[in-house]
């Protein structure tokens, strides 16, 4: 069993340092909201006051932060102050860039370094079935995986360093995009008088078959485990796919890649997210679909 660093325990690191000390590894966990600290010493984590106390000793450190300017912070005290060669493991969704400059600094300072973003959700992160998906060395990527697969249902190496957070970034531009199809063909198959059991009926196994569809269909009562059940409560709320989708136009535009349909969505996460909606499951973008239509 390994000494594991966890910080950042939010709506994702707390439920999954809880999984760590489950599986039986002894958790230092540090977060600057003393509640999280709270929550995660009830599920037995060892919580401590900087991140130089949770990395003291550890065989690796896993961050789970905001964003990519929170690890880069971040790292400057990691490395600081980590055992040399421990691994370090971001899971937090970050720009491809600041993935790539993390790991730079991490391997220059002799320690082992992936980036291991997830798909799933609050509901993976308390299931312990999240993917994670890797970048990094065979080597790294190998050290990273047993100590992952506590929090998962797929561990999945992607490639070198960075690729983690590309594989993310992709998947959610196919997610973000898909939820804006299904959405608007509901509001228009209700708009011509199609109920929407029919269209459920018919494309949830038919060639509109998608995630969106058949796991949480923007429309309530269709599919049990959809948020539109639970009043569009997260689940993955608006205001975090409007990050990714933000990930990836960028990510777009430095490689001079077309995604017409990703600027959009990006676009219309915007529109929803300044309209209040941020708060809201990503599903709930089929609201803004109805109120930005015609009355
Ligand atoms: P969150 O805001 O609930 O948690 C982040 C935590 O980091 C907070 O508790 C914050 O206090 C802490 N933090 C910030 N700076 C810190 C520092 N310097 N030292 C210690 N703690 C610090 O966010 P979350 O929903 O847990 O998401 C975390 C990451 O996971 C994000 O990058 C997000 O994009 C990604 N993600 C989230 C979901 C989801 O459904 N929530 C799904 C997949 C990926």
């Amino acid at each position: 069993m390994a000494v594991i660093g966890f910080i950042g325990l939010g709506h994702m690191g707390g439920p999954m340092s809880a999984n760590l000390v489950e599986a039986g590894h002894t958790v230092q966990g540090y977060d600057l909201i003393p509640a999280a600290l709270e929550v995660a010493t009830r599920h037995g984590v060892t919580t401590v006051a900087s991140v130089a106390d949770a990395v003291a000793g550890a065989d690796a450190v896993i961050t789970m932060l905001p964003s990519g300017k929170h690890v880069l912070e971040c790292y400057d005290e990691v490395l600081a102050a980590a055992k040399p060669g421990a691994l370090l493991i971001d899971s937090s969704t970050v720009d491809v860039a600041d993935a790539r400059a993390a790991h730079e600094r991490a391997v220059e300072a002799g320690f082992g370094s992936v980036d291991a973003p997830v798909s799933g959700g609050t509901a993976g992160a308390e299931a312990g079935t999240l993917t994670f998906m890797v970048g990094g060395s065979e080597d790294d990527f190998h050290r990273a995986e047993p100590l992952l697969e506590p929090m998962a249902r797929k561990v999945i190496h992607c490639g070198g360093p960075g690729n983690g957070q590309v594989t993310k970034m992709c998947n959610n531009l196919i997610l973000g995009a898909s939820m804006v199809a299904v959405s608007e063909a509901f509001v228009l198959g209700e708009r011509l008088g199609l109920s929407h059991q029919a269209l459920y009926d018919v494309a949830s196994i038919s060639t509109g078959q998608c995630w969106a569809l058949t796991t949480n269909c923007p429309v309530p009562d269709l599919v049990e485990t959809s948020r539109a059940n639970h009043d569009y409560e997260p689940g993955f709320a608006a205001a975090l796919m409007l990050k990714d989708l933000r990930l990836a136009t960028s990510a777009a535009e430095q490689s001079g890649t077309d995604i017409a349909i990703g600027r959009l969505a990006t676009e219309l996460y915007r529109r929803f997210n300044e309209e209040g909606g941020g708060d809201q499951d990503f599903a709930a973008i089929i609201k803004s679909v109805r109120e930005h239509s015609d009355s």
